[in-house]
Parts: structure tokens; sequence; C-alpha cells
């Protein structure tokens, strides 16, 4: 494992200020950095001009290094859903998406280069762990988002990322330091950070109940989702490997107290497999979990991996779900598939949504892609 540049994402303010008197200037050239970085986008000496030319490229290379280098892009939905495919300074390769919608625009990001969590249906789960995203790695990400909602085709009411989902390759919850650091950086306001508001985000988490414990103590008002995929443990055993470790009532009584702790409702991730979790039975004990819960349930039609032998469950069959958890007082959506072009162009993104019954999210860094260098 190969430790990424250190970058001024990865401090905060004061630790910036730091790193600049040590290299022997005056503490107020880190706000002027990070003011480019997180109001800018820049990490360009030329564009600095309010720094003396002869210090530039010095404090660009020591707190501004570029973390990711574009590996290939791709769009469809007219421009409006773009993912971006990235190499690291180490040849790890991650991906995001970025999804313009009329009234706001979502940044789906990986926390990490692979998964060590083993989850049979996600392609980045059979791929294993390589390494943890530095903050400044995640943080990234948002940043080459938001340079890039001012390109494309589609006009859209905000002209910045407005939300992200902690969405895409590898479990933000295995990478605790430095998913909070990054929630610091893209919620803090600049010249701090970002500014983009906590609610705003989500963190979705396979269910490792210590450290969504952990993020409850943390009073932060992002928005937590689950992936659930069972209501029972025979199911959730096989579906998710880490269920062994915490099952169904014990991950379920975290994300109660999260809910309680920050007034927030949790979203429940199911992703509908054919005849693996899809039986009204299960949709029925689904529903009597959640029913009188701070709780909202986002369907994902199962987008299958190559040569998986699981598929997405037959439309009746997810009728049937969606009306026998509702049928409990439950919410429940289904996710639309955005982005369904440029999965099958590149094997494996699985478009999502969150939130409300339109609000997207997204994932999934394809074993296909992978291979392209
Ligand atoms: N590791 C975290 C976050 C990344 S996965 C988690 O598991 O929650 C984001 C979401 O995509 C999860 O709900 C995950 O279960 C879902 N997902 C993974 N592979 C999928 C697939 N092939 N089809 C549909 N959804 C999938
Ligand atoms: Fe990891 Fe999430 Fe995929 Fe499971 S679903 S392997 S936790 S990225």
């Amino acid at each position: 494992m190969t430790h990424p540049p250190r970058h001024l994402a990865d401090l905060d303010l004061a630790g910036r200020r730091a790193a600049v008197t040590a290299l022997g200037e005056k503490p107020f050239r880190a706000d002027q950095l990070s003011r480019h970085y997180f109001t800018r986008y820049t990490d360009t000496p030329e564009d600095m001009t309010d720094l003396p030319a002869g210090i530039r490229a010095t404090l660009c290379d020591e707190l501004l290094p570029r973390l990711l280098t574009s590996e290939r892009e791709l769009t469809c939905d007219d421009g409006a859903t773009r993912k971006m495919l990235w190499r690291l300074h180490d040849g790890a390769l991650v991906e995001s998406v970025l999804m313009k919608y009329p009234d706001r625009v979502t940044m789906c990001v990986s926390s990490q280069a692979g998964c060590g969590m083993g989850c049979p249906f996600c392609a980045t789960g059979q791929a294993g762990l390589t390494r943890n995203l530095s903050a400044a790695e995640i943080v990234a990400q948002v940043v080459a988002g938001e340079r890039a909602v001012h390109t494309g085709s589609q006009p859209t009411a905000t002209s910045r990322v407005s939300n992200i989902v902690f969405m895409g390759m590898g479990e933000p919850l295995a990478n605790y330091k430095n998913l909070i650091g990054a929630i610091r950086r893209l919620t803090d306001p600049a010249p701090a950070g970002l500014g983009i508001s906590q609610r705003s985000l989500t963190v979705s988490t396979v269910g490792l109940v210590p450290a969504i414990r952990r993020l409850t103590d943390e009073k932060l008002t992002v928005r937590l989702a689950v992936s659930l995929h069972a209501p029972d443990d025979e199911a959730r055993d096989e579906l998710v490997p880490v269920n062994r470790r915490w099952q169904v009532a014990e991950v379920l009584d975290a994300a109660w107290d999260y809910a309680a702790a920050t007034g927030r409702r949790v979203s429940i991730e199911y992703a509908l497999i054919r005849d693996i979790n899809d039986q009204p039975w299960r949709a029925d004990l689904l529903g009597s979990l959640l029913a009188g819960r701070l709780a909202h349930v986002n369907l994902i039609p199962l987008n299958p991996t190559p040569g998986s032998k699981w598929t997405a469950s037959r439309p009746g069959v997810q009728e049937e779900f969606v009306r026998r958890v509702a049928g409990h007082g439950v919410a429940v959506t289904v996710r639309d598939t955005r982005g369904r072009e440029i999965d099958g162009a590149c094997g494996q993104l699985a478009a999502t949504v969150t939130g409300r019954s339109v609000g997207p999210a997204t994932r999934r860094p394809g074993t296909r892609l992978l291979p392209l260098a």
C-alpha cells in the first residue's frame, strides 16, 4: 500500500497553516491556496495571481499535488450523467458519477479503491480491497465534479454540486478517519472547505455497527443509508457476508439510534434479486421491521455483474414487493436506472436513486472497466 501525496484537503485549516509555515511562508498563504482550490476549483500555479510568482510552484507542489488523472469519461442522458474513471498516483482506479437534474446536481464518490466486504452481487466486492482513499482523494472527486458541472450540455438551476452520496467503490465506514476528514472538507465553509450542506451528504454502509455508532457520536447531520438487502439473517448472511458479524437486528438498532440522534430518516437500501430476496414474505417481514420507524426503503433493481447467475426481479414481482412494503405504512421508492447506457458500455455501473422519488445516487466501478490500462 503506497501513501498518496499530502494534499491540503487532508488537513484542517490550522494544519494547512502549519504546513505553509514549515515551508517558510506566512500562514495566510494557506488560506489563499485553500480558496483557489475550494472556490475556484483550481490547483494550477498560473491561476494563483495573488501569490508571489516565485513561491506558487513550490506551494502547489507541496499542498496541491494532482491526485487524480482522468483515465476515461463516459456520458449518457444527453450529458446529464457523466461517469469519470480516475487513476490514482499508484495506478489504482476509482470512479465517480455526476448526475445533473433540473433542481440539483448529485455526485457519487468512491471511498476506497475496491472493497473488502465481499458482497457477491457487487462488482467492487468481487475485486477485493486495494486500499483506502485519503480524505483528499475523496474530496478531489467532488472538486473534479464541480469543474465538470460547468461543462456538458444540460443546463441546471444550480451551477454547483449540491448533493454527495458515498455510493461509489468501497465501504466508507471501513475508511472511517478519512471519511470524516472528507466530510469536514466537503461541508466546512471556504476557505476551510467546499461548504456543501451536511444534510445533502449520504453515507451508505453495509452495516458496520460500531462505526455507525461512532458516526452517531460525531453529531453530524449527514443522511445514513444502510444496505440491508434482506430482512432475515439467513438470506443476509449470503448477500452481505459481514452480516455474520453484525446481524439484521443489531444493524437496525444502530440505524434507529442514528435516526433518533439526527432526526433524519434512514434510507434502507435493498437490491431486488430474482428469487433470492424478492419473495412476498420477505417484503412483509421488511415492512414489519420498519413500520413506525424513521425509515425509507430504496429498492434497487439488481444490475447484474458480468458472469453473475443473479438478475433483477420480474416486474410483477417488484411491484408486489413495493405494494407489500408500502402496505405496512413504510415509504418505499424504486431507484431510477439512470446511467444504464454507460453501465452497459463499460460493464458495471448501477445508477441509482436516493432520497425522494427521483433523488439520484449511484455507483459501480466495473471489473470490466478496470483492465483498461
Ligand atoms: N459499501 C457501501 C457503499 C457502496 S455500495 C454499501 O454497500 O452500502 C452502494 C450501493 O450499491 C449499496 O446499496 C450496494 O448494495 C449497491 N450495489 C452494489 N452492487 C450492486 C448491483 N450489482 N446492483 C444493484 N445495486 C448494487
Ligand atoms: Fe463493498 Fe458495498 Fe460492494 Fe458490499 S456492496 S462489496 S460493502 S461496495
